[in-house]
């Protein structure tokens, strides 16, 4: 444990691969953990209570981070639970299976945008609302998590992910400038090829195992290898850190 006190943390999607990394990490470096997740109870539950067993707090909210709704009812619980939010990893998101751009549906644009784009800008204000010093919070930390896809552009494959980190990445650099000035600091995340669930659901159970000749590590990362810069930039020693997007993907 260390010295983060009574401080206040939530995760969107916290329940499993990157996030849940977060939310171990985080319990144990002393912050109170809000968990959110959409559908999978059991993960959930069974992470919230690895972590009280071990000594930390951590709390499970579900709901949908791709809707207003959803969105508002877990910041409501974050209020409701401990009336204060100091921290904030801005991490749900999705990837669809590979598809060329002439093939991409409504529907696929609609479901990607509305999770990683539109809920993750929405939740960003959520958490700048609670945090800034112009209405009377007392500051915080947001990290939003994007990719490395919104350089690479993931041609053949989800070019429409791609755009919807790239725009998680200025998102990153206005919202930081906007609060600069407010105790709120703003920084990002780019993880690469990361060995997590997330692949499956997109259709691609071994793209992790099969991506080493396509990183100059020669291998793909780990959830906890990204939770470490999480945490480093939502700590004191990134006090001087804003507007600032890491790249952790292993030279890629
Ligand atoms: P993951 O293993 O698929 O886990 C996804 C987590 O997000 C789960 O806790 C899931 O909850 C939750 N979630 C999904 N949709 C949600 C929604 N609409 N509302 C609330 N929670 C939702 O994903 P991951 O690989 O850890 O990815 C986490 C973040 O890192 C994403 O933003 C992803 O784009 C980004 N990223 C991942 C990689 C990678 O290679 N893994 C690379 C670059 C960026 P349930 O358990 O209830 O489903």
């Amino acid at each position: 444990m260390s010295g983060s006190g009574d401080k206040v943390l939530l995760i969107t999607g916290g329940s499993r691969g990157i996030g849940a990394s977060v939310s171990r990490k985080a319990a144990r470096a002393g912050w109170n953990v809000v968990i959110n997740y959409v559908s999978n109870d059991e993960a959930a539950k069974a992470l919230a209570a690895d972590i009280r067993q071990a000594g930390g707090t951590a709390e499970i909210v579900k709901g949908d981070a791709g809707t207003e709704e959803g969105i508002a009812s877990v910041f409501a619980a974050v209020d409701e639970k401990f009336g204060r939010l100091d921290g904030f990893v801005n991490n749900a998101g999705v990837v669809d299976f590979p598809s060329r751009v002439e093939d991409f549906s409504w529907v696929r644009l609609e479901r990607m945008f509305a999770i990683n784009t539109v809920g993750a800008i929405y939740a960003a204000g959520q958490a700048a609302r609670r945090m800034s010093t112009l209405h009377g919070g007392q500051g915080g930390a947001i990290v939003n998590i994007s990719s490395a896809a919104s350089r690479i552009g993931s041609p053949n494959q989800y070019v429409d992910y791609a755009a919807s980190k790239g725009a998680i990445d200025t998102l990153t650099i206005g919202l930081a400038k906007e609060v600069a000035t407010e105790g709120v600091r703003v920084n990002a995340v780019r993880p690469g090829i990361i060995d997590t669930d997330i692949h499956a659901s997109g259709g691609l159970p071994n793209r992790a195992a099969e991506s080493a000749d396509i990183i100059p590590m020669r291998r793909a990362g780990r959830a906890d290898e990204v939770a470490d810069a999480v945490l480093f930039l939502l700590s004191e020693q990134a006090s001087y850190i804003t507007g600032a997007i890491l790249n952790v993907s292993g030279g890629r």
